[in-house]
C-alpha cells in the first residue's frame, strides 16, 4: 500500500530520519487517503524531540510547544511536526493535565481516538496500523483505541467526534463505542460551547441525518447551553435535502447561515439571536441568521412592486439564501422558486433600483433644494417607495418632480 504524498511533506520525512529519528504522516490523513480523499493537511509525527525539529528547519514556529508540537513552514505552507507523545491524566475531561514524549510511535497511536484516527504511514515503512483502523475503515465502523468508557472519560469531546466521522465517513459507531457513549453523554457538560458548537455544526453541515446520533445517544440533551434543541434537530435531520438545492440549471447556496436559519426557523428573530449568542456565534452569524429567519417567513407575491419590496427589504446580497431557506424549509416549492430567481435575475440585469444608495437623487441634492435635518431621510424613503413602485422613476427630474408634487 502506498501514499502519495506531496512534495513538501515528503522532504520533511526524509529529512527528520537523515537525523536519525523516525518520521510519518499520521492521523486524518492517513485515513483519508486510504479512502482515496484528498486530505486537507498532513500532520506529521515524529520521534524527535522539539527542539530538534527547530534546528532542523529554516522557517518554524511553536504551536502548541507543550504538546510536542512545532510548525515547520516551507514554500508558504504550513506543517505540523508533533513528537511522539502519550497523555497524562484526564482530571478536567478535557486535557491531559501532562504530556510525556515518548521513542514510540504505537504509544503515540495509542492515545489517538479512534482506530481508524490511529494509523501512520511512512514511505519506506509503509502503514502501522496497531488497532485495526484499515480493517475499521473498510467495515466503516467508527471504534475508540483502548477502552471506550475510559476514552471518553478522558476527553468528553471525543463522543461528538465519534457522531461526527460515522457521519464524514457514512459509518456506524462500534457497539461498545456507542454504548459508552450512551452512558457516559452526561460528561458533555465539561466540555466548553464553542468546541460544542464546533462539533454540531460540521455534522449539521456534512451529513445532517447525523444529527440523530446526537438524539439518539442523548448527547443532545447534555450540550452545556440552555435551550433544547432536540426537536429542532430532530426535524433538520427528517427533513433536510441539499439536493433540493439544485435544480434545473439552478444552485442555491447552502452556508452556515442558511443552516443555522433552518435549525432555528419555528423560532422568531429575537429569540433565535439569543440563542446563537448562547452558542457564542459571531456578531456577523447572528444577523445574517437573524434576518434570514424573518425574510423567509415574509411572503414575495402581490406583483413586481411587492417583489421588488421584497429583494429591496432583504437586500440582494441575501435574497438567494433567503430563497434556499424558504425551500429547505418548504415555505416554497421548485415552481415558486423558480419564478422568483427569474424576475430576481430580471431586477437585477435592468438595474432596478432597490435601496437609497441607487437613487438618482441624494442628501446633497435634497439640501440644495432646503430640506434640512429629518427631513432629508423621509424624502428619500419616499422617493425609494415611488421607485419601488415604478423603477422608471429613477431619474433625476422624475425625482424633483415627485417631491414637489
Ligand atoms: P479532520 O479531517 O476533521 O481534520 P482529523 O482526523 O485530522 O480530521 P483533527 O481534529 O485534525 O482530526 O485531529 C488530528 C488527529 O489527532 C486525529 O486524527 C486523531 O488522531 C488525533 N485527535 C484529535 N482530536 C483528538 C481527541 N480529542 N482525542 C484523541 N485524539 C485526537
Ligand atoms: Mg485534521
Amino acid at each position: 500500500m502506498t501514499i502519495n504524498i506531496p512534495r513538501d511533506v515528503r522532504d520533511i520525512l526524509a529529512k527528520l530520519e537523515l537525523y536519525g529519528h523516525e518520521a510519518y504522516v499520521v492521523g486524518g490523513c492517513v485515513r483519508d487517503a486510504l479512502q482515496g480523499k484528498q486530505p486537507k493537511d498532513w500532520d506529521i509525527t515524529s520521534s524527535a524531540m522539539p527542539k530538534e525539529v527547530k534546528r532542523y528547519f529554516a522557517r518554524t514556529f511553536d504551536t502548541g510547544i507543550k504538546h510536542g508540537t512545532v510548525t515547520v513552514v516551507l514554500d508558504h505552507a504550513n506543517y505540523e511536526v508533533t513528537t511522539y507523545r502519550t497523555d497524562g491524566v484526564y482530571s478536567d475531561m478535557r486535557h491531559p493535565d501532562t504530556v510525556t514524549f515518548t521513542r514510540k510511535l504505537e504509544d503515540d497511536l495509542a492515545r489517538r481516538d479512534f482506530t481508524i484516527n490511529a494509523m501512520a504511514y511512512n514511505p519506506a515503512r509503509g502503514i502501522v496500523d496497531p488497532f485495526g483502523g484499515q480493517k475499521d475503515l473498510a467495515a466503516r465502523l467508527v471504534s475508540c483505541v483502548g477502552n471506550p468508557r475510559e476514552r471518553f472519560n478522558e476527553d468528553a469531546l471525543r463522543m461528538m467526534r465519534a457522531a461526527r466521522f460515522a457521519g464524514q465517513l457514512n459509518a456506524l459507531i462500534e457497539k461498545k463505542t456507542y454504548d459508552a457513549i450512551v452512558s457516559t453523554a452526561p460528561n458533555l457538560c465539561h466540555i466548553s460551547v464553542e468546541r460544542i458548537r464546533d462539533e454540531f455544526v460540521k455534522i449539521m453541515m456534512n451529513s445532517p441525518y447525523c444529527l440523530n446520533i446526537l438524539i439518539d445517544t442523548g448527547l443532545i440533551n447534555h450540550f452545556p447551553m440552555p435551550a433544547p434543541l432536540e426537536d429542532e434537530a430532530r426535524r433538520f435531520a427528517r427533513e433536510m435535502n441539499l439536493s433540493a438545492l439544485s435544480f434545473d440549471g439552478n444552485k442555491l447556496p447552502y452556508n452556515l447561515a442558511v443552516a443555522l436559519a433552518v435549525l432555528l426557523r419555528g423560532r422568531d428573530r429575537e429569540n433565535a439571536a439569543w440563542f446563537l449568542r448562547k452558542w457564542r456565534f459571531d456578531n456577523n452569524t447572528v444577523r445574517k441568521v437573524s434576518a434570514l429567519i424573518h425574510w423567509s417567513k415574509q411572503g414575495m407575491e402581490g406583483g413586481p412592486a411587492n417583489f421588488r419590496r421584497f429583494v429591496a427589504g432583504c437586500g440582494k446580497c441575501l435574497f438567494k439564501e433567503v430563497i434556499a431557506v424558504k425551500l429547505l424549509t418548504r415555505v416554497v416549492g421548485e415552481d415558486k422558486t423558480e419564478r422568483a430567481l427569474r424576475e430576481f435575475e430580471l431586477i437585477i440585469d435592468h438595474g432596478d433600483c432597490l435601496s437609497i444608495k441607487d437613487l438618482k437623487i441624494d442628501g446633497h441634492v435634497l439640501m440644495s433644494m432646503g430640506y434640512v435635518g429629518r427631513e432629508i431621510g423621509g424624502a428619500l424613503s419616499k422617493l425609494l417607495d415611488a421607485v419601488l413602485d415604478d423603477p422608471s422613476l429613477n431619474d433625476r427630474d422624475k425625482l424633483a418632480q415627485i417631491l414637489q408634487s
